[in-house]
């Protein structure tokens, strides 16, 4: 994309930002995001909807109006098209969320107590950290160097658990590497352990078909804005047994079928069943309407072609970066490994930040870097433990020549 400054400031100065926007040979700006693992931008066709339905907008389950009912049609309609798109089995339910971290949050909420969780430390922070609370246990599993080996650390860890409710949680994609994970051979061993699993498709579902029914994982969750919708709903979908079990996530209207005064002063809930016990409030009918619009375009699209297109980029990008001798790709299952559209590399004599900063202030290009909110997996692939993070940005500056300290990540959709 090519674009102008002005284009580019007009609508930060509307709203009073003073940014430096790259200048590249005068007045042009060549300015690639290359950023889509942290958020993609929405598709024209996603806003396109939105302000199709913004005339018709109203409350959610709460009105007996015209517009209220409308709202409610297309809020109930978007988690209908959300089962299609995840494929999801005979009583699963979506629940709408904020984001991944806030599905898996909820999740981690609904575990029955004494759940013993395992992960893999190579996990993103939003489906490393939820578990850490009272009334579970957490088993992090040391990184693997291969699916074989990431199958067979499960089985061992698994096969040692005691009785009682497991769940298994792991990431499709690394938002890190953008390597695979063996997801339906991971959930085949959990289950045989009478573990349950949870997919974090955060980076996957963009990239990918994701068949709840054919991995046979018990749980899935997403985020709209890295799946071309905008940023504020996510998804959290699968088995309704411990959700419907739970005491609902949030507290309030909505969530509650009956309220009763008791006789004693005090107040008697019946919660509701189905998703509507863990979305309290107002739901974001917006957000839930934009997630629905990109799962419809994403199927038409279809994932076969999108997935040709990514791949060509993908071996493009490999192979210019092969030239460069300086350049290290970062890898936890191999060079040949299958992918996603992010990869992640250090170079040799660079600071990752400053070469960052440098590509965006000299050449217009927007890419990220630091440590991706998954500090063990990055400190376990540059071979060190000693990078001093601030909570999901750059560690402390490396010298130049010294070994890095974080990366620079290349991340990139098909659409
Ligand atoms: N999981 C993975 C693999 C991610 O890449 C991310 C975000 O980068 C998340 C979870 C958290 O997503 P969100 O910030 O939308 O909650």
């Amino acid at each position: 994309m090519s674009v102008t400054t002005t284009d580019l400031c007009a609508p930060l100065a509307v709203l009073g930002h003073d940014v430096q926007v790259p200048l590249v040979s005068g007045e042009k700006v060549a300015y690639a995001a290359l950023d889509y693992a942290a958020s993609s931008p929405a598709l024209q066709r996603v806003w396109d909807d939105v302000a199709a339905y913004a005339p018709y907008y109203g409350s959610v389950h709460r009105g007996a109006g015209y517009l209220s009912q409308l709202s409610t049609d297309l809020f109930e309609q978007s988690r209908r098209t959300v089962e299609e798109f995840l494929d999801l089995r005979e009583g699963d339910q979506v629940v709408f969320t904020r984001a991944t971290t806030d599905s898996l949050n909820l999740l981690a909420g609904v575990l029955p107590a004494g759940t013993r969780v395992f992960a893999f430390e190579t996990e993103h922070h939003a489906s490393l950290l939820p578990w850490r609370r009272e009334g579970l246990t957490v088993t992090y599993l040391r990184a693997p160097r291969s699916h074989a080996e990431a199958v067979a650390a499960l089985d061992a860890a698994l096969a040692d658990a005691v009785e009682g409710p497991k769940l298994f949680c792991v990431t499709g994609a690394s938002n890190v590497t953008g390597e695979l994970w063996p997801v339906a051979e991971l959930t085949e061993v959990a289950h045989r352990h009478g573990a349950r699993v949870v997919l974090d498709a955060a980076q996957l579902a963009p990239h990918h078909r994701v068949s709840v029914r054919e991995l046979g994982v018990d749980w899935v969750a997403f985020s709209g804005h890295k799946l071309y919708a905008p940023f504020g709903a996510g998804v959290l979908a699968g088995r309704s047994d411990w959700l419907d079990a739970a005491e609902p996530y949030l507290a309030g209207g909505g969530a509650s079928r009956t309220v009763a005064r008791e006789v004693d002063g005090s107040v008697a809930v019946e919660w509701q069943s189905g998703p509507a016990r863990h979305e309290a409030g107002s739901p974001n009918v917006i957000g839930a309407y934009s997630i629905a619009s990109a799962c419809r375009a994403l199927g038409e699209a279809g994932f076969e072609v999108l997935e040709a297109r990514e791949q060509r980029l993908i071996a493009r990008l490999k192979a210019g970066l092969a030239e460069i001798p300086e350049v290290k790709v970062l890898s936890l299952f191999g060079e040949d490994a299958a992918r996603v559209g992010v990869l992640s590399f250090v170079v040799q004599g660079w600071n990752s930040s400053h070469f960052a900063a440098a590509l965006s202030a000299e050449y217009g290009i927007g890419v990220r870097d630091g440590l991706f909110c998954a500090h063990p997996l990055v400190r376990t692939l540059l071979g060190g433990e000693d990078a001093a993070p601030s909570e999901c940005g750059a560690p402390e500056a490396s010298l130049p020549g010294e070994r890095s300290l974080n990366a620079i990540r290349v991340s990139f959709g098909a659409g």
